[in-house]
């Protein structure tokens, strides 16, 4: 699959007549702030159809932004689209049931900063030193001579404040405030958006941190935190999937703790595991032969088995990985 430059790639999409942007299950903010940026994108270039789906709905804290509401589930969406730009993630199957929109003709863009080293699609800008693809898109956005606006800038900034955990994770380069204080540049009420995206949490999601929060126990010396959310703790705290993004922080937090474990019970036999980790352990590297991936710092994957089971696997592979790190 062959890597293109960012030219090549505003040169397809001005040809391009019908396109499809979309991002991953479960979308974060990199990934809703990416999608709708590219689509801010793509309209100042020209005035063609231009389609936002996703397979899971748009989370509260990012609503929100400009376009969001464009954002379609993937059934009232109508094929074919003859490019298809997918952002914030490399592999097709994260894409969820998007992936019937895609016609054996559709040219599929890929605009992503994972590690993942064989991204699917027919031509990708793939680089992992980017904070977050929202940084990514600016560049294209410089590319293509299009003018930053206000809507864009909203989007970007979202992107690029929650992938780099407000500008404090390692990911975080001159360039991110290079590009960040442009944003900000466009009039962005930066205080507001933080308190929409990072502090405000509905009473469902602080019933859900309660019981988070009690789940989680130190193994190993407490250089492993391990929580747990179980669809009872779901139910019963009436959260919805978007409540548990960023309650792994607090295990994370604790001080000596080198990597984190979170366990979400999806259901009987399907477990969302998430992982974070201190430089020098790899995230990503672990769950690679779990089926899954993301960042060195933070990966993922869904283990296809029960709670017990994908608790003891996923502990035995951080337990490997940690033996001989200090
Ligand atoms: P989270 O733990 O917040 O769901 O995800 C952390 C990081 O891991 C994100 O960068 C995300 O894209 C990646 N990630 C999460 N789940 C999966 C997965 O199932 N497969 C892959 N390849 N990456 C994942
Ligand atoms: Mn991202």
């Amino acid at each position: 699959m062959p890597q293109i430059k960012l030219g090549e790639m505003v040169q397809r999409l001005r040809q391009a007549k019908r396109i499809l942007v979309t991002s991953h299950v479960s979308p974060d903010g990199d990934a809703v702030g990416a999608v709708l940026a590219v689509y801010h994108i793509i309209r100042a270039l020209h005035d063609r159809d231009v389609v936002c789906s996703l397979a899971h709905p748009v989370p509260k804290r990012y609503a929100w932004l400009p376009g969001a509401d464009r954002i379609c589930p993937p059934e009232v969406c109508a094929p074919p689209f003859d490019v298809a730009v997918i952002v914030d993630v490399a592999q097709l199957d994260r894409i969820g049931a998007v992936s019937a929109l895609l016609g054996d003709d559709t040219q599929i863009i890929v605009l992503d900063h994972h590690l993942e080293t064989a991204p699917a699609g027919d031509l990708a800008v793939v680089d992992p030193r980017y904070a977050a693809t929202g940084e990514l898109i600016i560049e294209l956005m410089d590319c293509a001579g299009v003018a930053l606006t206000r809507e864009i800038a909203e989007c970007a900034y979202v992107a690029l404040a929650t992938d780099t955990g407000s500008f404090k994770y390692s990911n975080t380069t001159e360039r991110s405030h290079r590009i960040a204080a442009r944003l900000v540049a466009t009039g962005l009420p930066v205080a507001e958006i933080g308190r929409r995206v990072f502090d405000e949490m509905s009473a469902a999601r602080f019933r859900l941190l309660i019981r988070f929060v009690n789940s989680v126990t130190l193994l190993d010396g407490g250089r492993i935190a391990l929580g747990t959310v179980t669809a009872n703790d779901m139910a019963e705290s009436e959260a919805l999937e978007e409540d548990t993004e960023g309650l792994i922080n607090f295990a994370r937090n604790i001080e000596g703790v080198d990597v984190a474990m979170l366990f979400r019970e999806v259901d009987n036999h399907t477990v969302k595991l998430s992982l974070r980790s201190r430089e020098g352990v790899n995230s990503a590297e672990i769950l690679r032969s779990l089926g899954g991936g993301g960042h060195a710092a933070a990966a993922g994957t869904t283990l296809e088995m029960p709670l017990r089971q994908a608790t003891a696997l996923a502990l035995r592979h951080v337990r490997e990985a940690l033996q001989g790190t200090l």
